[in-house]
């Protein structure tokens, strides 16, 4: 594992981002009049407003966003872009809640729920496992499950794969477990952690209003909670991802204003990785007054979140939400990361997505490269990158059967 920059690197970060995005940007007059004033707070590394997020986002030149966007990611990651080895398991379909836009979760008697064992967890793991880094794993609140429940599966995933990364439930899934173990947040943190949790990821966070969150997912963790738990992990060492999920019923001031509240947790514990953006897929029959988003809209959230989220150092385009397409211009549009080998997942495919499953590790490359980018390689917790080389012997696609009851 190698890194290619003469700059001190953090994260992947090049520590004179800074520095250097005065000299990538276009000259001011490049830019619309109107947008000038904030050129400038990207140019001198000033922190935007919500008032410039807004207009950011309504800006009519997507095409400037690109640009500034773009150079905010080339200022920090060179012409880097990052993706990993990983395998989704999504536990069990089972959930006590009933978000309105969750087409995954189902009741414990319906005909197609399923919870996996400890060993048929393991069994789904094992076919991949030379190919991976990392096991993703985010699932329903199981009525049954508790800490110890997850701790024995922890353990056992670590003493048979000892080198695989768990990034696992979010923070509904360990609001979830604290209840029902009768235990603090940190306790249930702690716990795991020694278990083999290794970092936590960012799914859940939906918009940060809870005016939003009551008519959307009533029921699941409040916007304080969600930052809590994240504090509480950052605090105990483990690091996380954070997400937000738009085109459902908010507005663009509440998306906003959701970006700066990750900021400013950030701002306090430095432990978010990578902030992932994602678009609620169309479906007739949840929510049917969601506004949906466009692909233009998409890219605009995109890139506006690379240039409100200074200090959270990865944006990553979700492979398996926005598609094979739109992930590949998320490339251009601020984005430096794109999830991931995969391989099996649930959540989005149960949402309606048709982005292809299958270790492919080659046609990721082949994105990335298409875009004019250098693709990496990178760990979990992005501390080792390795550079593609054509005589890699892990490109072959494997693509093995998966029963859904496991
Ligand atoms: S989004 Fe998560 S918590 Fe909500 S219903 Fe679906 S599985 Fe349950």
């Amino acid at each position: 594992m190698v890194s290619s920059s003469s700059s001190v690197i953090d994260a992947g970060v090049r520590s004179d981002w800074k520095d250097r995005i005065a000299d990538i940007l276009p000259p001011n007059s490049f830019f619309s009049d109107n947008i000038n004033h904030i050129v400038n707070r990207i140019r001198f590394g000033i922190p935007l407003t919500l008032e410039d997020g807004i207009e950011l986002f309504n800006h009519p030149m997507l095409s400037e966003l690109a640009i500034l966007a773009n150079a905010s990611k080339q200022a920090r990651f060179g012409n880097e872009v990052y993706y990993n080895r990983n395998l989704h398991v999504n536990q069990t379909n089972i959930c006590t809640l009933a978000c309105r836009f969750c087409a995954f979760r189902r009741g414990k008697k319906s005909i197609d729920s399923y919870a996996l064992s400890i060993e048929s967890f393991i069994d789904r793991i094992l076919p991949y496992a030379e190919h991976i880094d990392e096991i993703h794993t985010v699932g329903g609140l199981h009525p049954d499950w508790d800490v110890e429940f997850y701790s024995n599966l922890f353990s056992t995933v670590k003493s048979e794969f000892p080198d695989l990364h768990i990034k696992a439930l979010t923070a509904v899934e360990i609001k979830h477990l604290a209840m029902k173990s009768q235990m603090s947040v940190n306790q249930v943190l702690s716990t795991l952690h020694k278990s083999g949790l290794d970092s936590i990821p960012g799914g859940g966070a939906e918009i940060l209003d809870d005016e939003v969150r009551d008519i959307i997912c009533k029921g699941k963790e409040s916007s304080e909670e969600y930052l809590m738990i994240h504090e509480t992990a950052h605090e105990l060492n483990i690091p996380s991802n954070c997400t937000m999920l738009f085109g459902t019923i908010e507005s663009v001031e509440q998306r906003i204003s959701h970006l700066i509240q990750l900021r400013d947790l950030q701002t306090k514990t430095n432990g978010f990785q990578c902030f992932v953006p994602y678009p609620y897929l169309r479906d007739n029959s949840r929510l049917p007054e969601a506004q949906l988003s466009t692909g233009n809209e998409t890219l605009r959230m995109i890139a506006v979140s690379r240039l409100m989220l200074d200090n959270i150092p990865h944006i990553k385009a979700y492979r398996m939400n926005l598609g094979e397409q739109l992930s590949e211009l998320a490339l251009v549009h601020g984005a430096d990361d794109i999830d991931g080998t995969v391989i099996h997942e649930e959540i989005m495919q149960s949402a309606g997505s048709h982005t292809p499953l299958g270790n492919n590790r080659r046609s990721l490359i082949e994105k990335i490269q298409s875009t004019n980018a250098i693709p990496v390689l990178r760990n979990s917790i992005y501390t080792q990158f390795k550079y593609h080389h054509d005589d890699d012997d892990d490109h072959r696609s494997i693509k093995l059967p998966i029963g859904m009851n496991g």
